[in-house]
């Protein structure tokens, strides 16, 4: 004797077979970490900021026009009579030279004062 037993049907989306996890969810596009201020960051939206950046000029070599730059080091020297630690320190700044003829330009010299 077999009857079918009535139930109603849950609608697809909640169907979860067991031992089946349901897939992550991504996280949310706007995470706001406690104690960090929403306003605070970013307030240009993308098309505003792809105009300023449209309109932006390019820092380009005086030399050579390129306006491609790679990151190099300068090294200061600072003495150990100054710092009072028992080795001279030495601390890098970082900058950036043009990639064609290794020329810094004037914006990311560091002043020697
Ligand atoms: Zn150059």
């Amino acid at each position: 004797m077999k009857q079918k037993p009535v139930k109603p049907t849950p609608p697809p989306s909640q169907i979860i077979k067991e031992g089946q996890d349901p897939k992550p969810q991504p996280p949310p596009t706007q995470t706001i970490r406690e104690g960090q201020d929403p306003n605070k960051t970013e307030k240009l939206k993308p098309e505003e900021k792809k105009e300023i950046m449209d309109n932006a000029k390019d820092i380009v070599c005086k030399s050579c026009d390129k306006n491609v730059f790679e990151k190099v080091f300068l090294f200061k020297k600072i003495s150990k009579l100054l710092t009072g630690t028992p080795e001279d320190i030495i601390i890098p700044l970082e900058t950036f030279r043009c990639v064609q003829c290794r020329i810094i330009p004037e914006e990311f010299q560091i002043d020697n004062k």
